[in-house]
């Protein structure tokens, strides 16, 4: 059984290493989306149910992605501030800059290979699932007084994430956590 792993775990902070071909398997794809649709999240990455390897779901409506081995080809200057949730980070929403356009490599579960360019709420999705792979999240983007501010409520979710999960407050303007 696949488990939501909260901030303070170290697995949220490994790098995860390359998906070899084959090694994902339908039935653990499906309870990893599964996951995530119940969650009401848009994305779930591989460290966040505590497996260490490169690769992340998402759907932003349109339909499921598999997203192994993701790398950014090209990034835009240009950045667009949107706000941001993580399943990992429940009830912390904040605005964050990413990218408004990039460019995307990447393979499916089945090693077939894609690039895509991709701009606004997709392009910011993909950033945060491939900054998860690096051990990076998204508060990790805030400056340092706002950390500070908002350390009690991750001290919270490091000793009960899981209840915070369960309380599913309704997030500002309906954002959807990553
Ligand atoms: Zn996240």
């Amino acid at each position: 059984m696949l488990k939501l792993r909260f901030y303070g775990d170290p697995v949220l902070r490994k790098i995860s290493r390359t998906v070899q071909s084959g090694e994902l398997s339908e039935t653990f794809l499906k309870e990893m989306s599964e996951i995530m649709y119940t969650q009401d999240g848009v994305g779930l990455a591989a460290p966040q149910v505590g497996i260490s390897k490169r690769f992340f779901l998402y759907d932003i409506g349109e339909q499921l992605n598999v997203v192994v081995n993701p790398e950014i080809l090209e990034k835009s200057k240009e950045t667009e501030i949107g706000q941001e949730g993580c399943l990992s980070i429940p009830e912390v929403y904040e605005d964050i800059p990413r990218s408004a356009k990039i460019k995307v490599k990447y393979q499916d579960q089945h090693g077939n290979f894609y690039v895509k360019e991709m701009t606004g709420y997709e392009a910011r999705v993909f950033q945060h699932e491939l900054d998860h792979l690096n051990g990076k999240l998204f508060i990790d983007y805030l400056s340092l007084i706002k950390r500070r501010t908002l350390k009690p409520q991750l001290d919270e979710i490091k000793e009960k994430g899981e209840e915070i999960l369960k309380r599913k407050l309704q997030s500002p303007e309906g954002t959807k956590s990553v």
